[in-house]
């Protein structure tokens, strides 16, 4: 290697595994590669064992082939990056290091501070992280020049530019057939219809022996085994492919149902890979227009898939850049009640759809969207769960969970916490899980009431919450009207339902969470 290239170490941040982007070198002649392994991250909280070793058998995966097409590859596992970042420039002798700006918040800090202060070694050149050659599809410029002059942020707005900005699904000028959105179509509910099995790439060793280190490391929370995430590019891509043959056929029509025993129905379960870089954003997005134009998927599930990729997921990482770090303590409604112990134990619950998620995120590591924001988001919501609470739950729980993405979805979309970007609150009744879902039959609560001691409990904590908030929603265009309804019940049945809430989240409440603890910024 010239001595020109070993001016340069390339860090690889766990979250860039693409051989595409602009930190990574094209040729070996580039220069090194550095791969980091931070003890302080995998212990900042009580981390999914599956995604730990995801992180760590994606990582070696890419080392690996990295070195298999000759690059030089430096794999070091160190207190934090910053201390691995210096192992590697002193080992190489490099005169810069380069990188993508990193996505999480207290890691960009703290890789800055230690450049500034000279404890790398050598300058830390950040390359921007959106746009060609970026892990998003804007870069932070971008994204902040769209925000600009906007009281508030409105997805269905970023989602018609994004949807015009890269052309796609698009009739000249106006979206292709006639509606930005298909989502009224998409809240079917399946009867009879089962999804295809999951795809799953059980451990090759590398992943195995991953697996056995994260359990040796005695940390961490949830079922290590069995274990199935794609860990390298090309099972990425398999897991896209068959999405893209199997379920985002029905993707759309049963993109909000909810059903026992089956966590992920027709959705994509790529986050996972999305997120550490094992595919790309276009790419996805590309291969469903694709089907759209082979005729094997119809429209409403690829539009519903497209907007979950070039408008959610942008949309939630231009929320982060331009809310922190204000959007960690964003806590509008005043929310301070403690996390149900039953989030962390599937077992301290009576409620069906309650123990089926936490179950399924134990299990895997995984819910769809509709879980995550209409059984546990909700819960927390109306129980009035201290923000940061549910989402360092959250954070630890989920194998696709980073702070960029988990705290706009939390604070933002879940909990109302943050005035941002919701106008109003996805708060709702036992009704909608009802209707969207198979849970209620088998629980021990009727979800048709709303007091007494077999009331399902989201009814009198759904009204309980309304009537505690009554002075920010009642004039609401799309709330106010509930407070009618509200007054009509009279004042013994309001006393009742405010009876059954207490007593609600007092069962819910009974047993104390795990006192784990948490370092947002470890790394
Ligand atoms: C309270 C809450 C917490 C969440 N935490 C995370 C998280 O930590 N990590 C994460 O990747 N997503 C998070 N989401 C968003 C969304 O639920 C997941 O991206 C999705 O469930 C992942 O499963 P999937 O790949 O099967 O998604 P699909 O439903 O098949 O959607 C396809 C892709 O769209 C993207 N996407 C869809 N919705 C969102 C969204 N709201 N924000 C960002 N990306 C989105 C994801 O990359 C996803 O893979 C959260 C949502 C809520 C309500
Ligand atoms: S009755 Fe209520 S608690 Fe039970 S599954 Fe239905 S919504 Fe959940």
């Amino acid at each position: 290697m010239s001595e020109q290239a070993r001016r340069s170490l390339h860090l690889i941040l766990p979250w860039d595994l693409d051989r595409g982007l602009a930190c990574c070198p094209r040729r070996p002649a580039d220069g090194p590669v550095l791969l980091v392994e931070s003890v302080a991250r995998s212990r900042a909280m009580p981390f999914h064992r599956q995604k730990l070793a995801l992180i760590v058998a994606a990582q070696r995966h890419f080392a690996d082939e990295l070195r298999a097409d000759g690059f030089e590859v430096l794999q070091i596992r160190a207190p934090t990056y910053a201390l691995g970042v210096a192992e590697g420039v002193r080992r190489t002798g490099a005169a810069e290091v380069i990188a993508l700006e990193p996505p999480e918040h207290g890691i960009e800090q703290s890789l800055r501070a230690a450049a500034a202060a000279g404890l790398l070694g050598a300058p830390l050149r950040l390359l921007p992280d959106g746009g060609p050659g970026g892990r998003f599809l804007l870069s932070r410029d971008e994204a902040r020049a769209w925000a600009a002059g906007r009281a508030n942020l409105r997805m269905d707005l970023f989602y018609r530019f994004m949807r015009r900005r890269l052309d796609i699904l698009m009739d000249g000028d106006q979206p292709l057939g006639g509606k930005w959105s298909f989502d009224e179509d998409n809240r079917k509910v399946p009867k009879g219809e089962r999804p295809p099995p999951a795809p799953r790439y059980p451990p090759d060793a590398l992943t195995a022996a991953a697996l056995d280190e994260v359990e040796g490391w005695g940390i961490g929370w949830g079922a290590a085994r069995p274990f199935g995430w794609p860990v390298s590019r090309a099972q990425a891509l398999d897991a896209l492919a068959r999405f893209i043959d199997e379920r985002l056929p029905l993707f759309g029509d049963y993109e909000d149902a909810m059903v026992e025993g089956e966590p992920l129905l027709w959705h994509a379960a790529l986050s996972p890979a999305l997120n550490l870089g094992l595919l790309r954003p276009l790419e996805c997005v590309e291969a469903a227009v694709a089907a759209l134009r082979a005729g094997t998927a119809p429209l409403n599930a690829v539009e519903g898939f497209v907007r979950q990729i070039i408008g959610w997921r942008e949309f939630i990482r231009a929320v982060y850049l331009l809310r922190m770090p204000a959007l960690r303590g964003a806590n509008q409604l005043e929310a301070e009640a403690p996390l149900p112990a039953a989030y962390w134990d599937p077992t301290q619950t009576d409620m069906a759809c309650l123990g089926a998620a936490t179950r399924a995120v134990h299990d895997t590591g995984y819910t769809h969207h509709i879980v995550r924001l209409m059984v546990l988001g909700n819960l927390g919501l109306l129980l009035g769960v201290r923000p940061i609470e549910l989402s360092r739950w959250f954070f630890s729980a989920f194998v696709d969970a980073y702070e960029w993405v988990e705290l706009p979805n939390v604070h933002g979309m879940a909990l109302f916490a943050d005035p941002s970007f919701a106008s109003k609150p996805y708060a709702a009744s036992g009704a909608y899980i009802h209707r969207m879902s198979n849970h209620c039959a088998g629980c021990r609560y009727d979800v048709k009431r709303r007091t007494g001691p077999d009331a399902c409990p989201f009814n009198p904590l759904y009204w309980d919450f309304m009537a505690r908030h009554r002075a920010r929603f009642a004039r609401h265009p799309r709330l106010g009207a509930l407070y009618g309804t509200y007054d009509r019940f009279g004042d013994e049945e309001r006393a009742a339902i405010r009876a059954a809430a207490d007593a609600a989240r007092a069962r819910l409440l009974a047993a104390p969470a795990p006192a784990w603890s948490f370092d947002d910024d470890a790394g």
